[in-house]
């Protein structure tokens, strides 16, 4: 049986720069003073994340549990695509969209992306 250890790290408060030792100036984003100590368990499965441990209450969430209100979202012209997206893109992030081969991915969004080109965002 695996026995649950913990081991402490440091992260860069400003950039999430991980570190074994504390450090006062971060090698990443070269701020000064950001680096806060973490208790990392590493009893779980190796490699995957260097930042395992950290998230605590991870869940899935139905759609309509989900709170959309804090961000800017983008309105899409699909409303379908604004359901999924909750509300539309937010302004600044990434979004990934998969899905098999030919199902219609580069279509659906090369709609949606010439419909809102010069819009004031
Ligand atoms: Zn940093």
């Amino acid at each position: 049986m695996a026995q649950a250890k913990s081991k402490t790290v440091y992260f860069c408060s400003n950039c999430g720069y991980e570190s074994a030792k504390w450090m006062g100036r971060c090698p990443s984003c070269g701020e000064w003073n950001t680096f806060v100590e973490e208790r990392v368990s590493t009893s779980k499965s190796r490699g995957s994340s260097s930042r395992r441990g950290l998230v605590k209450s991870a869940r899935p969430q139905r759609l309509s549990e989900i709170e959309i209100s804090g961000e800017q979202r983008i309105p899409m012209p699909s409303s379908e695509l604004n359901r999924v997206l909750g509300g539309g893109l937010v302004a600044g992030s990434l979004t990934l969209v998969g899905g098999e081969p030919g199902i219609g991915k580069s279509t659906l969004l090369l709609q949606n992306i010439v419909s809102i080109r010069g819009r004031k965002i």
